[in-house]
Protein backbone atom coordinates (compact mmCIF):
# COMPACT_ATOMS: atom_id res chain seq x y z
CA UNK A 1 0.00 0.00 0.00
CA UNK A 2 0.92 3.49 -1.19
CA UNK A 3 0.59 6.54 1.57
CA UNK A 4 -1.04 9.12 0.55
CA UNK A 5 -0.31 12.74 1.30
CA UNK A 6 -3.23 14.97 2.29
CA UNK A 7 -3.18 18.57 2.18
CA UNK A 8 -5.64 18.87 4.50
CA UNK A 9 -7.10 22.34 7.00
CA UNK A 10 -9.41 23.90 4.34
CA UNK A 11 -11.81 23.61 6.20
CA UNK A 12 -10.50 21.08 8.42
CA UNK A 13 -14.20 20.21 8.72
CA UNK A 14 -13.80 18.36 5.25
CA UNK A 15 -10.69 16.55 5.97
CA UNK A 16 -12.24 15.01 8.49
CA UNK A 17 -14.32 13.35 6.27
CA UNK A 18 -11.16 12.30 3.72
CA UNK A 19 -9.84 10.52 6.97
CA UNK A 20 -12.84 8.78 7.47
CA UNK A 21 -13.78 7.51 3.72
CA UNK A 22 -9.82 6.59 3.23
CA UNK A 23 -9.67 4.50 5.89
CA UNK A 24 -13.38 3.06 5.70
CA UNK A 25 -12.46 2.33 2.22
CA UNK A 26 -9.19 0.77 2.85
CA UNK A 27 -10.53 -1.44 5.38
CA UNK A 28 -13.41 -2.06 2.80
CA UNK A 29 -10.55 -3.17 0.53
CA UNK A 30 -8.09 -5.26 2.54
CA UNK A 31 -10.69 -6.39 5.95
CA UNK A 32 -9.72 -6.79 9.23
CA UNK A 33 -7.63 -4.18 11.11
CA UNK A 34 -6.67 -2.41 7.55
CA UNK A 35 -6.38 1.08 7.57
CA UNK A 36 -4.64 3.80 5.40
CA UNK A 37 -1.23 4.66 5.25
CA UNK A 38 -1.51 8.44 5.31
CA UNK A 39 0.34 11.87 6.00
CA UNK A 40 -1.95 15.07 6.33
CA UNK A 41 -0.53 18.33 5.92
CA UNK A 42 -2.99 20.45 7.95
CA UNK A 43 -3.00 24.83 6.95
CA UNK A 44 -4.68 27.39 9.42
CA UNK A 45 -7.60 28.19 6.88
CA UNK A 46 -7.75 31.71 8.44
CA UNK A 47 -4.84 33.06 6.87
CA UNK A 48 -5.96 30.82 3.55
CA UNK A 49 -9.43 32.38 3.06
CA UNK A 50 -7.92 35.87 3.41
CA UNK A 51 -5.30 35.53 0.81
CA UNK A 52 -8.44 33.65 -1.12
CA UNK A 53 -10.56 36.89 -0.94
CA UNK A 54 -7.55 39.14 -1.40
CA UNK A 55 -6.76 37.31 -4.98
CA UNK A 56 -2.77 36.77 -3.60
CA UNK A 57 -2.96 33.62 -5.22
CA UNK A 58 0.87 33.73 -6.08
CA UNK A 59 1.17 33.14 -1.97
CA UNK A 60 -1.07 30.50 -1.78
CA UNK A 61 0.87 28.74 -4.28
CA UNK A 62 3.75 29.00 -2.71
CA UNK A 63 2.16 27.27 0.51
CA UNK A 64 0.60 24.26 -1.60
CA UNK A 65 3.79 24.01 -2.86
CA UNK A 66 5.49 24.13 0.12
CA UNK A 67 2.77 21.67 1.67
CA UNK A 68 3.29 18.80 -0.93
CA UNK A 69 6.96 19.00 -0.72
CA UNK A 70 6.95 18.52 3.11
CA UNK A 71 4.46 15.36 2.62
CA UNK A 72 6.71 14.37 -0.40
CA UNK A 73 9.75 14.58 1.92
CA UNK A 74 8.08 12.87 4.52
CA UNK A 75 7.28 9.95 2.39
CA UNK A 76 4.12 10.14 0.66
CA UNK A 77 4.23 8.48 -2.64
CA UNK A 78 1.00 10.54 -3.50
CA UNK A 79 -0.57 13.56 -3.05
CA UNK A 80 -4.76 14.87 -2.59
CA UNK A 81 -5.21 18.64 -2.45
CA UNK A 82 -8.89 17.85 -0.11
CA UNK A 83 -10.17 21.04 -1.47
CA UNK A 84 -11.50 21.96 -5.22
CA UNK A 85 -10.89 25.55 -4.58
CA UNK A 86 -7.79 25.10 -3.79
CA UNK A 87 -6.61 23.06 -7.29
CA UNK A 88 -6.52 26.69 -8.96
CA UNK A 89 -2.66 25.97 -8.27
CA UNK A 90 -2.76 21.81 -9.08
CA UNK A 91 -0.60 22.09 -11.72
CA UNK A 92 1.58 24.23 -10.41
CA UNK A 93 2.30 21.71 -7.68
CA UNK A 94 2.68 19.15 -9.62
CA UNK A 95 5.52 20.53 -11.41
CA UNK A 96 7.52 20.72 -8.22
CA UNK A 97 7.19 17.47 -6.52
CA UNK A 98 8.30 13.70 -8.19
CA UNK A 99 5.03 12.24 -6.55
CA UNK A 100 1.42 12.21 -8.50
CA UNK A 101 -0.86 14.93 -7.48
CA UNK A 102 -4.41 13.38 -7.99
CA UNK A 103 -6.42 15.95 -9.44
CA UNK A 104 -10.62 16.42 -8.30
CA UNK A 105 -11.76 17.22 -11.39
CA UNK A 106 -10.32 14.28 -13.04
CA UNK A 107 -11.77 11.57 -10.74
CA UNK A 108 -15.16 13.34 -10.88
CA UNK A 109 -15.38 13.58 -14.67
CA UNK A 110 -14.78 9.97 -14.84
CA UNK A 111 -17.41 9.05 -12.21
CA UNK A 112 -19.69 11.50 -14.17
CA UNK A 113 -18.74 10.32 -17.71
CA UNK A 114 -19.57 6.71 -16.34
CA UNK A 115 -23.22 7.03 -16.14
CA UNK A 116 -23.02 8.77 -19.61
CA UNK A 117 -24.18 12.28 -18.39
CA UNK A 118 -23.06 15.49 -20.47
CA UNK A 119 -24.35 18.39 -18.76
CA UNK A 120 -23.71 18.77 -15.50
CA UNK A 121 -24.34 21.38 -12.75
CA UNK A 122 -21.55 23.02 -10.86
CA UNK A 123 -22.11 23.71 -7.06
CA UNK A 124 -18.81 25.51 -5.30
CA UNK A 125 -17.19 28.36 -4.14
CA UNK A 126 -17.60 31.41 -6.59
CA UNK A 127 -13.47 30.65 -7.24
CA UNK A 128 -14.87 27.15 -8.22
CA UNK A 129 -17.69 28.22 -10.02
CA UNK A 130 -16.41 30.84 -12.30
CA UNK A 131 -12.89 30.09 -12.99
CA UNK A 132 -11.74 28.25 -15.76
CA UNK A 133 -8.95 26.16 -13.60
CA UNK A 134 -12.34 24.13 -12.81
CA UNK A 135 -14.88 24.77 -15.29
CA UNK A 136 -12.84 24.52 -17.86
CA UNK A 137 -10.71 21.54 -17.07
CA UNK A 138 -14.53 20.31 -16.81
CA UNK A 139 -14.93 21.31 -20.44
CA UNK A 140 -12.38 21.51 -22.27
CA UNK A 141 -10.29 18.15 -20.71
CA UNK A 142 -13.50 15.90 -20.22
CA UNK A 143 -15.74 17.26 -22.88
CA UNK A 144 -18.51 18.04 -20.31
CA UNK A 145 -21.07 21.04 -20.73
CA UNK A 146 -21.48 23.04 -17.57
CA UNK A 147 -24.46 24.54 -16.13
CA UNK A 148 -23.72 27.03 -13.31
CA UNK A 149 -26.31 29.10 -10.94
CA UNK A 150 -27.29 32.97 -11.63
CA UNK A 151 -24.87 35.68 -10.09
CA UNK A 152 -27.25 36.37 -7.22
CA UNK A 153 -27.58 32.47 -6.12
CA UNK A 154 -23.64 32.37 -6.97
CA UNK A 155 -23.16 34.91 -4.40
CA UNK A 156 -25.22 32.56 -1.66
CA UNK A 157 -23.71 29.09 -2.29
CA UNK A 158 -20.45 30.88 -1.96
CA UNK A 159 -21.18 32.78 1.72
CA UNK A 160 -22.89 29.45 2.67
CA UNK A 161 -19.90 27.75 2.43
CA UNK A 162 -17.47 30.07 3.74
CA UNK A 163 -20.00 31.08 6.76
CA UNK A 164 -21.54 28.37 7.78
CA UNK A 165 -20.31 25.07 6.02
CA UNK A 166 -16.65 25.74 6.70
CA UNK A 167 -17.92 26.70 10.47
CA UNK A 168 -19.07 22.88 11.02
CA UNK A 169 -22.98 24.87 10.58
CA UNK A 170 -25.19 22.96 8.87
CA UNK A 171 -28.27 24.92 8.62
CA UNK A 172 -32.09 23.61 7.04
CA UNK A 173 -32.41 27.11 6.10
CA UNK A 174 -29.35 26.95 3.77
CA UNK A 175 -30.31 23.24 2.66
CA UNK A 176 -33.68 24.65 1.03
CA UNK A 177 -31.77 27.64 -0.26
CA UNK A 178 -29.17 24.72 -2.13
CA UNK A 179 -32.13 22.56 -3.32
CA UNK A 180 -33.84 25.49 -4.74
CA UNK A 181 -30.73 26.17 -6.58
CA UNK A 182 -30.17 22.93 -7.89
CA UNK A 183 -33.28 22.53 -8.92
CA UNK A 184 -33.18 25.66 -11.02
CA UNK A 185 -29.87 24.04 -12.89
CA UNK A 186 -31.99 21.14 -13.14
CA UNK A 187 -34.62 23.10 -15.14
CA UNK A 188 -31.77 24.27 -17.01
CA UNK A 189 -30.67 21.17 -18.65
CA UNK A 190 -28.16 19.67 -15.92
CA UNK A 191 -28.49 15.94 -15.61
CA UNK A 192 -26.53 15.66 -12.45
CA UNK A 193 -25.12 17.99 -10.02
CA UNK A 194 -21.20 18.00 -8.88
CA UNK A 195 -21.06 19.00 -5.05
CA UNK A 196 -17.73 20.55 -5.95
CA UNK A 197 -17.00 21.57 -2.49
CA UNK A 198 -15.38 19.28 -0.22
CA UNK A 199 -17.75 20.97 2.34
CA UNK A 200 -21.36 20.56 0.49
CA UNK A 201 -22.02 17.12 1.29
CA UNK A 202 -22.25 18.09 4.73
CA UNK A 203 -25.71 19.85 3.63
CA UNK A 204 -26.85 17.85 0.62
CA UNK A 205 -27.68 14.18 0.18
CA UNK A 206 -28.64 12.03 -2.35
CA UNK A 207 -32.04 11.17 -1.53
CA UNK A 208 -32.98 14.72 -1.39
CA UNK A 209 -32.18 15.55 -5.35
CA UNK A 210 -33.62 13.42 -8.10
CA UNK A 211 -30.68 13.40 -10.50
CA UNK A 212 -27.87 11.96 -9.56
CA UNK A 213 -24.96 14.06 -7.71
CA UNK A 214 -21.25 13.86 -7.40
CA UNK A 215 -19.55 14.32 -4.39
CA UNK A 216 -16.30 15.18 -5.05
CA UNK A 217 -15.45 14.45 -1.03
CA UNK A 218 -16.18 10.70 -1.75
CA UNK A 219 -15.32 10.31 -5.15
CA UNK A 220 -11.60 12.10 -4.58
CA UNK A 221 -10.90 9.94 -1.04
CA UNK A 222 -11.89 6.88 -2.99
CA UNK A 223 -9.53 7.59 -5.94
CA UNK A 224 -6.52 7.82 -3.77
CA UNK A 225 -7.11 5.06 -2.17
CA UNK A 226 -7.58 2.90 -5.36
CA UNK A 227 -4.64 4.71 -6.33
CA UNK A 228 -2.85 3.56 -3.39
CA UNK A 229 -3.59 0.05 -3.77
CA UNK A 230 -2.70 -0.38 -7.36
CA UNK A 231 -0.26 -2.78 -7.59
N1 LIG B 1 -13.44 23.10 0.77
C1 LIG B 1 -13.94 24.04 -0.18
C2 LIG B 1 -13.67 23.56 -1.59
O1 LIG B 1 -13.70 22.38 -1.82
C3 LIG B 1 -13.72 25.46 0.07
C4 LIG B 1 -12.58 25.84 0.93
C5 LIG B 1 -11.45 26.43 0.14
O2 LIG B 1 -11.56 27.59 -0.22
O3 LIG B 1 -10.48 25.76 -0.11
O4 LIG B 1 -13.52 24.33 -2.50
Amino acid sequence: MKTIGLIGGMSWESSLEYYRIINKRVKKELGGLHSAKSILYSVDFENINILQHEGKWDELTTIMIDAAKSLEKAGAELVVICTNTMHKMANEVQHNIKIPLLHIVDATAQSIKSLNIKKIGLLGTKFTMEQDFYKGRLTEKHGLNVVIPNDEDMDLVHKIIYHELCLGNIKDSSKKEYLRIIENMVKNGAEGIILGCTEIPLLIKQEEVKVPIFDTTTIHAESAVIEALKK
